[in-house]
C-alpha cells in the first residue's frame, strides 16, 4: 500500500505553477499578437496571461523560456485518419491495408500516427473514420487519455457510414464477400441504427459519405455519385443531434452535397466543387467547411487517362470553391486528411495551400485553433491561450504571420500542462 502522504505530494507537485515566457504570443482568438507575455499554467489549465513586466515568478514555480519563440495554442487538425498510412500504389494502396494488415498491426502503426501529430504541434485531432479498423480509434483515444501512449486529444468517428455501392473495397469479383472501409446501411431504419450503434460504442462524431465515385462528364465537368437520400441522412442527423453530437459529411459537389446540406449536416468535408447555391446555404446555415486541399495533390493517376483527368480536375475546381467559401464568410476549419497521405509528410503543408488561395495567415491560424475548437464544442477550452483553457501550447521560431511555413517547425509542445517536446531549451 502507498503511504498516506503520497497523493498529497502528487497534488502539491501538480499544483506548482509553470511560468512560460513567450517572446511573441498569438493567442488563437484573432487579436493582435502580443510581445513579451507570461503564461501561467497550473495543473492542466492556463491560469492567467500577463505582460512580462507584471509577472512575478514565485519560488515554487518552474519556468519555460520561450522568449525567443512565437507561442500559439496547440493546433487542431479537424480531419485525420490515424489508421491509414497513405495510399502509395507501390505499397498496395488503400486496399492492402484492409486485406493484408491485421488490426494489431494497424493499431501499432496508429500509435505512431498519433505521436506524429503531437510532435508537429497538433494537440487535438478529429479522426474521421478508421477505414476498416473497426472501433480501433476508441481504443487509441483511451490509451492516450490513460497516459499509456503520447498523442493528441481525439474526437473519433469510428466506422463511418455509407450505403451499398458507396465505398471500397470494390471492383473485385462480384462473388467475393469483402470487408468495407465503412459501415454499410440502406434506408432510414438501417441508417438510424448504424448511427445509434456507433454512438453507443464511443463515437464523438458521426461521419457520413454523401458522395462516392467521381468522374468527368462529356463536357469535362466533375460529376460525383450521390449516396444517401435526404431522408436517410436526416435519420442519422436526428439521432446524433439528440445526444448533442455532430455529423460530418464527406461531399465533393452536386446532388450529394446538396442533400448533405438539406439533411442538416454540420460539416462538409472536402467540398471540392461548391456551386454558388451550396456556398450560400453553408453561410446561411452556419455549416463548417473542412476543405482538405493538400491531399488532392497526391497520387494522381497518369495524365490523359480518365482517372488522371479526374484527379487533375478535382484539384483544379477545389481552388475556386475555397475562394468562394472564403469570400462568403463560410466558417473554414483546418483539416489535412493525413492518413490519406503518409504520416511522415508535414501536416502544416495545408497552411500554405490555404494562404495561397487568399486566406490571411492569421485566419489560417484561427482555422486550426479557435474556429476548429468552436466546431468541436470546445470554445474557450481548446484553441486559445486564455485563462481557463487547457494548457495546450506550442511554439515555433520565427513569426508565422509573416512566414506561414514557420508552423511546419514546431519546437515546443505542451498538452494539458505536460511538456511533450522542447527544442528551445
Ligand atoms: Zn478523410
Amino acid at each position: 500500500m502507498l503511504p498516506a502522504l503520497a497523493p498529497c505530494l502528487l497534488a502539491a507537485a501538480a499544483a506548482a505553477p509553470v511560468y512560460i515566457r513567450a517572446g511573441l504570443l498569438i493567442d488563437g482568438t484573432g487579436g493582435p499578437p502580443r510581445r513579451d507575455q507570461v503564461i501561467v499554467v497550473r495543473g492542466e489549465r492556463i491560469e492567467s496571461v500577463l505582460g512580462a513586466s507584471a509577472a512575478v515568478v514565485p519560488a515554487e514555480a518552474s519556468v519555460v523560456d520561450l522568449s525567443r519563440a512565437t507561442v500559439l495554442p496547440g493546433l487542431i487538425d479537424a480531419h485525420t485518419h490515424v489508421f491509414l498510412q497513405g495510399e502509395d500504389p507501390a505499397e498496395g494502396g488503400y486496399d492492402a491495408q484492409l486485406l493484408r494488415q491485421g488490426l494489431a498491426y494497424r493499431a501499432a502503426r496508429a500509435t505512431v500516427s498519433v505521436r506524429r501529430a503531437l510532435e508537429q504541434g497538433f494537440t487535438t485531432i478529429r479522426d474521421l473514420g478508421t477505414e476498416g479498423a473497426g472501433y480501433g480509434d476508441v481504443g487509441i483515444r483511451q490509451a492516450i487519455e490513460g497516459g499509456y501512449i503520447p498523442g493528441p486529444r481525439m474526437f473519433v468517428a469510428t466506422l463511418a457510414i455509407s450505403n451499398t455501392g458507396g465505398y471500397p473495397l470494390e471492383d473485385y469479383a462480384p462473388e467475393l464477400q469483402l470487408p468495407k472501409g465503412v459501415q454499410i446501411a440502406d434506408g432510414p431504419v438501417e441508417a438510424r441504427k448504424a448511427a445509434r450503434s456507433q454512438l453507443d460504442k464511443g463515437a464523438d462524431w458521426i461521419k457520413v459519405y454523401m458522395t462516392h465515385r467521381s468522374w468527368l462528364d462529356a463536357a469535362g465537368e466533375l460529376v460525383s455519385q450521390p449516396t444517401f437520400t435526404v431522408e436517410e441522412l436526416r435519420a442519422i442527423v436526428e439521432e446524433t443531434h439528440a445526444v448533442r453530437k455532430k455529423v460530418a459529411c464527406h461531399a465533393y459537389g452536386g446532388e450529394g452535397l446538396h442533400r448533405a446540406l438539406e439533411g442538416g449536416c454540420d460539416s462538409i468535408e472536402h467540398g471540392l466543387d461548391l456551386d454558388d447555391a451550396a456556398v450560400a446555404q453553408m453561410a446561411r446555415q452556419g455549416t463548417w467547411y473542412c476543405p482538405t486541399l493538400s491531399v488532392y495533390h497526391y497520387e494522381w493517376e497518369p495524365e490523359g487517362t480518365p482517372a488522371g483527368m479526374r484527379d487533375r480536375k478535382r484539384a483544379a475546381v477545389h481552388d475556386p470553391s475555397f475562394r468562394k467559401a472564403l469570400r462568403a464568410g463560410v466558417r473554414i476549419v483546418f483539416g489535412t486528411d493525413v492518413g490519406g497521405f503518409p504520416w511522415s509528410d508535414p501536416m502544416a503543408q495545408e497552411f500554405a495551400r490555404m494562404t495561397a488561395l487568399g486566406m490571411r495567415p492569421g485566419d489560417a491560424i484561427r482555422s486550426a485553433t479557435s474556429v476548429s475548437a468552436e466546431m468541436l464544442g470546445m470554445a474557450g477550452r481548446l484553441g486559445v491561450v486564455s485563462p481557463g483553457a487547457f494548457a495546450d501550447i506550442v511554439a515555433v521560431s520565427g513569426d508565422p504571420l509573416a512566414d506561414i511555413d514557420a508552423l511546419s517547425r514546431v519546437g515546443f509542445v505542451m498538452k494539458g500542462g505536460a511538456v511533450f517536446k522542447n527544442d528551445f531549451r
